[in-house]
């Protein structure tokens, strides 16, 4: 039984040793989903999840995460300056156009309108782009915010797209993900801003009917995890298993996500559980202890911040000292 004392001790030390793999860049083809992980978001939420409020209309034949796809508009170079002047990205500002996409892109190819941002996202969640994120666009009316930030324009016109369509914080959020992922600032709301937020501006988009909440929960699911945004706590875990020698007993762990990414299981999102340093020599820790090569892998397809997930790992029964 002496042996059980120190593998409970183990069990906390299992604690500290959760960790998102983060090894892969995503790779998938730009339109498919991504394989297993794929999550439709009408779909099965863990109960605890956060729950934005439902979009205006479902994007239901779409799945997110995904690689956004763009169509390369290039301006001419009179509405935005090549480089950034040595300053770091560290911005991406949310915009609407208040005319439509077909109307906005004239705009931005006129001299005169001194105006132009480096993504347009049409109703229908097209993505145009228009200004490379490594130029400055004239998007947010403020010097220092144009050469720090990325603009996204979405497409809000009376006529051709009068609400905010699921389609469109999609490709969006897909933008964002991508652009923390490249230039390495935090995927938060001081980092994410409305046009309305930026100092000194006297405009009022995205405005009301913008969904923050939902936008920002979208970004947790695509979020390239990095060591600010992945943490967890313990929560639970099952009474410790009494089992005969060579016998098996399960264990499971119950952790929360106290971090801003998302863990999806399958994919470089993945939570996997195991013991730091764990190898064959410590006998002690019995067989099917969990390893940095063997992990318990989240029981979860999704597990938003602030859900919880579940590990489930069997051991072997072995006596203390052999
Ligand atoms: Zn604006």
């Amino acid at each position: 039984m002496r042996g059980w004392v120190s593998l409970l001790v183990v069990g906390v030390t299992v604690l500290a040793a959760v960790a998102v793999v983060a090894a892969a860049v995503r790779t998938q083809p730009a339109t498919a989903a991504t394989g297993s992980v794929a999550f439709d978001l009408m779909g099965d939420l863990p109960a605890d999840a956060p729950r934005a409020a439902p979009p205006a209309r479902a994007a239901s034949s779409i799945r997110f995460p995904y690689e956004a796809q763009r169509e390369w508009l290039a301006l001419p170079t009179t509405n935005h300056w090549e480089g950034r002047r040595g300053v770091a990205i560290e911005y991406v500002v949310i915009h609407y156009t208040d005319i439509s996409y077909a109307r906005t892109l004239r705009a931005f190819n006129t001299r005169s309108s001194d105006v132009s941002a480096h993504y347009v996202v049409r109703g229908d969640g097209h993505i145009a782009q228009l200004v490379g994120e490594a130029d400055t666009a004239w998007h947010s009316g403020n010097y220092l915010f144009n050469l720090n930030s990325i603009g996204i324009e979405l497409e809000l016109d009376k006529l051709t797209n009068p609400i905010f369509r699921e389609e469109q914080y999609y490709a969006a959020a897909a933008l964002t993900c991508d652009a923390a992922a490249r230039w390495g600032f935090p995927l938060d709301r001081a980092h994410v801003l409305g046009h309305n937020e930026i100092p000194a501006s006297t405009h009022t988009d995205p405005g009301r009917t913008w969904n923050w909440p939902h936008f920002m929960w979208l970004l947790s699911l695509c979020a390239p995890p990095n060591a600010a945004t992945v943490r967890a706590a313990f929560v639970s875990q099952t009474p410790y298993p009494v089992v005969a020698p060579n016998e098996l007993g399960a264990v499971t762990i119950v952790l929360r996500n106290t971090g801003g990414t998302a863990w999806r299981k399958g994919s470089a999102q993945e939570a996997r559980l195991a013991v730091a340093g764990n190898d064959g020599r410590l006998a002690f820790l019995g067989e099917g202890w969990l390893a940095s090569d063997r992990p318990a892998v989240q029981a979860e397809e999704i597990v938003p911040p602030g859900g919880t997930a579940t590990f489930t790992f069997a051991v072997k029964g072995v006596l203390a000292g052999t």
